[in-house]
């Protein structure tokens, strides 16, 4: 071994989903099947040679106030960044230096267990119970920092605003974050608890609910003391995390409220038709408040089915998660896509 081996960061990676470079049915990353707002795709086409040449603007300031007036709040409490695990990591790197724990579930995005191993954060994981369920209490104990998506993935049920604010009552002297990288699609979003609680992070992004996964752009909302914080790493490791072209078109998602609403409206139809139609073929899902179902069956192994879709072309998400290693999550896509999946699933389970 060579002596600066020793030298190395060692780091367990996340492990993104597939991404096949070729046509499947997909819905294994839960991206949203139906396009951006037609003023992203009209701005897209509008890109000249000085998006390329330039660099773009540090503060993202056309941007951070398109979304600062879609909440009615001031662009002093938006921070952006590449996606949301950008704005998470940042998060982490800001928020979480007291050496004592930070909380989250032990079912939960697994990318928490990885920022906080890669900046050497210390942290402890409480178990959801058998329902999968948060339970506030859990989080009373001394900590430096509390984490929590809402809705939870890959479970996708959404705790009520009663929990984030009993978090946030007895966590006063740390940083809570609530990543709501799903509430558009029927969950309770703790945005109206910034106001009240200073020390509350919201966390949201562009790549589910405004259907832009691909050219990646996430925020976070909350006091102007933790949005200047996060803007003070961010400056001290890359000013231009922005590219001109995701400030550009963001600003188009955005301003399209009714495009948006309408989009929503559809996933969350297809979503309760699907599910009903799992459950008929045996299946026992969760209640969902994302683009996703979280589904088990009463007598076939989760694996098995993953892989016979593989086969057929059609990717879902399979965690081998103890606890969790028997389920699967389904992205939501079109209606067709999801008669193509069910059909796939009756043929398996025949
Ligand atoms: N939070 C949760 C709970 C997620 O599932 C994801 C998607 N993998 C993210 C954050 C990050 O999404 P993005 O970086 O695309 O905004």
């Amino acid at each position: 071994m060579k002596a600066w081996e020793n030298n190395i960061r060692q780091v367990v990676p996340y492990v993104p989903g597939e991404q096949p470079q070729r046509p499947v049915i997909k819905l294994n990353t839960n991206e949203n099947p139906y396009p951006p707002a037609p003023g992203v795709q009209a701005a897209s086409k509008g890109m000249d040679t000085d998006c390329l040449r330039l660099y773009p603007d540090p503060d993202c300031t056309a941007l951070c106030t398109e979304i600062a007036a879609s909440y009615g709040i001031e662009k002093e409490n938006v921070f952006v960044g590449v996606g949301s695990d950008d704005v998470l990591a940042t998060a982490f790197l800001t928020f979480f230096n007291s050496g004592k724990p930070v909380l989250f579930p032990d079912i939960t995005y697994s990318f928490y267990r990885v920022w906080a191993d890669v900046y050497r954060i210390p942290y402890e994981t409480i178990p959801v119970d058998v329902n999968f369920r948060l339970h506030a209490e859990d989080y009373y104990k001394e900590n430096g920092g509390v984490i929590f998506a809402n809705p939870n993935a890959p479970t996708a049920i959404c705790e009520p605003l009663s929990f984030v604010e009993d978090i946030l009552e007895h966590n006063r002297d740390v940083i809570v974050i609530a990543d709501e990288a799903y509430v558009d699609f029927g969950g309770e979003s703790a945005v109206s608890l910034l106001e009240k609680y200073d020390n509350l992070l919201v966390v949201q992004t562009f790549s589910k609910s405004r259907s832009m996964a691909g050219v990646r752009i996430g925020y976070a909302l909350g006091s102007r003391a933790l949005i200047q914080a996060m803007e003070n790493v961010k400056f001290s490791i890359n000013s231009y995390t922005m590219n001109q072209y995701s400030l550009k078109i963001g600003i188009e998602a955005i301003k399209d409220k009714q495009y948006f609403e309408d989009t929503l409206a559809k996933i969350i139809r297809t979503r309760e038709m699907s599910k009903k139609r799992l459950e008929a073929l045996g299946f026992i899902c969760t209640d969902s408040k994302t683009n996703f179902l979280f589904v088990t069956h009463k007598t076939r192994n989760a694996k098995e089915i993953f892989e016979a879709l593989k086969e057929k072309d059609i990717y879902v998400r399979y965690f081998s998660t103890p606890g969790i290693d028997n389920y699967l999550r389904i992205t939501i896509g079109t209606d067709e896509e999801m008669d193509m999946l069910i059909r796939a699933v009756e043929e398996i389970l025949n």
